[in-house]
């Protein structure tokens, strides 16, 4: 028999255990452990529900086109759960100057796609748009050498694109800085288009034709955001009442790893036990510090990804005057505390009661260093304060909640893939070994239940199998 242990029972540990659980009750000779540091499981990923507004304290959907995340819902039995962003609503507007300006239509990402919204637009300066229009002529860059998000962007567009654009949306998703993302490891689908093309402006006007042309009439495209009515966490109850409670095992502070001749022994709660394959599915720096007998090398490679620590402020009200639309980001050259700020009522359906709005602040270590040092009432003035000077917004909230984390997003730097390409190396020839979760591939939802699913693959592929009858 094969036994398995997970360390780690956010989302990606959760989902391993349920692949795992899934093969044993379908004859597969296994057993699996998890073991979780905390009193509670699914990392980040976690909803209040406060007199009927949905509060998320980490993620509050995932990205449709990734499958793993709504395929795992559907497989728990949450399909009749799963609700869709607000795309018909959806307009998002920067902060520039203090003013909110909407960005812009046919602007995908950062790469323009229309003219006119361009040409009239405030966001950008002339000099911008000019450059904009001669992107058109870039030629191809086949061995574009990783590089930062912030420097490949002013490549294409210039300065003004990097700090009222790429900026703050990408701050908005990874809570990190322009200039240290990585743009392979960020922006794959770009960095391969310059490979290709040359001018990004290009490469996408000839992708946006050709879905058009092989579109199937009738046939809607997905949203861009999936989420659950009752929020996120109602994905980590489905897991927990799918699993035996006697394989999973809370409150494991001291969690020991070390690798046996044929074997991983794993040490918690003063005993310890053998194991054939051992998933840690825990952030980089936890990981590291599991694998400092098992492997210094290994140790070192995910020491080197950083992690920023955030904070999610909810401000319910009865009554707000808002702007029309899904929120808006902030320039770090705004020099407010506040990254981004959604209006979750308007975002998705079923989150408030009635009429009722919802905002949903985000803040980081990555422009606040000293975050963590605020307590939950000092970032609720800040957010309020800054609502304030933004929006007007003075009216108190029928309450307030502040949610942080310390250093549960990973930033992918620049040679990020480079440096995981090395670590999968040393995972390869280290039998039974397997990291999952937000280190290598991806720190969305999606991204950490498909490094599980491909795990368990991975480990179940030479279990014995009762023979088909
Ligand atoms: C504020 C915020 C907003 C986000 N928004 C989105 C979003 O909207 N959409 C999206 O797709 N993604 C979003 N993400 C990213 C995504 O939520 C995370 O990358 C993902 O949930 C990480 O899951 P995980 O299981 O890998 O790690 P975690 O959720 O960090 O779980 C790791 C678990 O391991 C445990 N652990 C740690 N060390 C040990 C140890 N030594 N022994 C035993 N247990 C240990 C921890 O206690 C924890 O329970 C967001 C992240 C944050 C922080």
């Amino acid at each position: 028999m094969k036994r398995v242990a997970i360390i780690g029972g956010g989302i990606a540990g959760l989902s391993a255990a349920y692949y795992l659980e899934k093969m044993r009750r379908n004859g597969a000779d296994l057993q699996w452990v998890l073991l979780e540091k905390s009193a509670r499981l699914g990392g980040v990923i976690a909803t209040e529900q406060h007199d009927g507004f949905v509060l998320e304290a980490g993620p509050d959907s995932f990205l449709s086109i990734k499958p793993d995340g709504a395929r795992l819902c559907q497989e728990l039995g949450l399909g009749d759960q799963l609700i869709s962003s607000n795309d018909a609503g959806r307009k998002t507007y920067i902060l520039v100057k203090n003013r909110l300006v909407p960005i812009p239509q046919g602007l995908e990402f950062m790469v323009p796609t229309r003219i006119w919204p361009m040409a009239t637009t405030p966001l950008f300066s002339f000099a911008t748009k000019l450059r904009m229009a001669t992107e058109w002529f870039t030629s191809g860059n086949k061995n574009a050498a990783d590089e930062s998000v912030g420097s490949f962007v002013r490549r294409h567009f210039g300065q003004e694109m990097v700090d009222r654009v790429a900026e703050p949306l990408l701050a908005g998703v990874y809570g990190g800085d322009v200039e240290n993302l990585s743009v392979h490891a960020v922006l794959p689908r770009f960095a391969e288009m310059e490979r290709e093309s040359g001018s990004l402006v290009r490469a996408t006007l000839q992708a946006k034709a050709r879905a058009r042309s092989s579109a199937k009439p009738g046939i809607k495209s997905p949203p861009l955001f999936t989420s659950l009515k009752n929020g996120m966490q109602q994905m980590v109850d489905a897991l927990i009442s799918a699993l035996p409670k006697s394989s999973i095992r809370m409150q494991q502070q001291n969690v020991i790893v070390r690798a046996a001749v044929d074997d991983w022994q794993v040490e918690s709660s003063g005993s310890t036990e053998k194991f054939q394959a051992v998933i840690l599915a825990v952030p980089a720096p936890s990981a590291a510090a599991l694998l400092l007998e098992v492997h210094p090398g290994l140790t070192k490679g995910l020491s080197r990804i950083e992690y920023t620590s955030s904070a999610a402020v909810a401000l319910a009200y009865t009554q707000a005057d808002l702007p029309e639309g899904h929120g808006f980001l902030v320039p770090r050259s705004e020099g407010r505390k506040m990254m981004a700020c959604t209006f979750v009522h308007k975002k998705f359906p079923h989150r408030t009661p009635g009429d009722a709005k919802l905002l949903r602040c985000f803040f980081s270590s990555s422009r606040i260093p000293e975050l963590l040092t605020y307590s939950e009432d000092d970032l609720e003035k800040i957010a309020r304060k800054e609502l304030r000077e933004i929006l007007g917004l003075a009216s108190e909230p029928l309450f307030g909640r502040s949610f942080r984390w310390d250093r549960a997003m990973a930033q992918y730097e620049t040679g990020h893939l480079e440096r995981v390409a090395e670590m999968e190396r040393i995972i390869t020839g280290t039998p039974g070994l397997h990291i999952i979760g937000n280190s290598f591939h991806g720190i969305g939802v999606p991204d950490c239940i498909k490094s599980a699913r491909l795990a368990v693959e991975q480990i179940t592929s030479g279990v014995s199998q009762p023979a088909p009858v």
